[in-house]
């Protein structure tokens, strides 16, 4: 977050004086408290002031990479996830190849009955089986894709940076949104209601920096 001089100004007469009232700050500033209203209230919505009634202004002893951090651990996997796309295990490598341009997604969910988890099929996996020399519109992508329980996924209600940590980290490209079912038999099965990418993550991070 990039402060102006008048901010960084304000929090340095908060950080040696404060507590202070807006009223004192401006006038060691030799301007009016009307003009100082914009710059408070972002230093305290930002989280670097805070205010108290009938106190003033003090810092918060936090600084501006900590509340960075802070909000970012603080978004959800459901604020900012899309809808998957899936394909039956039956679906052939061609019609795969076709749903990726249609759709405009790199990565495919495919799903069983009930549109529970079964795989998850990448770019890579598509362009291998061409290699081998098959016959595409015939080979099914339950051949080439990787299966459960090998397949990383996130829920809702995880936090973006630990659904990022295990994009990186695994060098995957996107993650199936899952929610947990029990199944008939005991077992847990995993239904897919959304998808996290990396294009996902790119679009936060733009977003974050417009300051929305
Ligand atoms: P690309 O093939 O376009 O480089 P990825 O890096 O996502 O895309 O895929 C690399 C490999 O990892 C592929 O074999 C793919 O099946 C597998 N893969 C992709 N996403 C996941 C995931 N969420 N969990 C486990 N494996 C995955």
């Amino acid at each position: 977050m990039e402060l102006s001089r008048r901010q960084n100004a304000i929090l340095e007469i908060v950080k040696s004086m404060g507590p202070i009232t807006g009223e004192q700050i401006a006038e060691k500033l030799s301007l009016t408290r009307a003009t100082l209203r914009p710059d408070l209230a972002i230093l305290t919505m930002s989280g670097l002031l805070e205010a108290r009634p009938r106190v003033g202004y003090f810092h918060s002893g936090k600084f501006p990479h900590q509340i960075v951090a802070k909000k970012i651990h603080s978004i959800l996997v459901a604020d900012i996830k899309s809808v998957p796309i899936v394909v039956s295990e039956k679906c052939s490598v061609y019609d795969a190849v076709v749903t990726m341009f249609i759709k405009d997604v790199g990565t495919l969910f495919v799903v069983k009955e009930g549109g529970l988890l079964e795989g998850v099929i990448s770019r890579k996996d598509l362009l291998k089986t061409t290699l081998g020399g098959q016959d595409i519109q015939k080979l099914p992508v339950g051949v080439v894709m990787t299966r459960m329980p090998n397949v990383l996924f996130t829920h809702s209600e995880e936090s973006v940076w630990s659904a990022a940590w295990k994009l990186i980290t695994h060098e995957v490209d996107a993650l199936p949104v899952v929610r947990k079912v029990a199944q008939p038999d005991g077992s847990d099965g995993f239904e897919v209601v959304g998808r996290l990418s990396k294009t996902n993550i790119t679009r936060l991070f733009v977003e974050l920096g417009e300051g929305n």
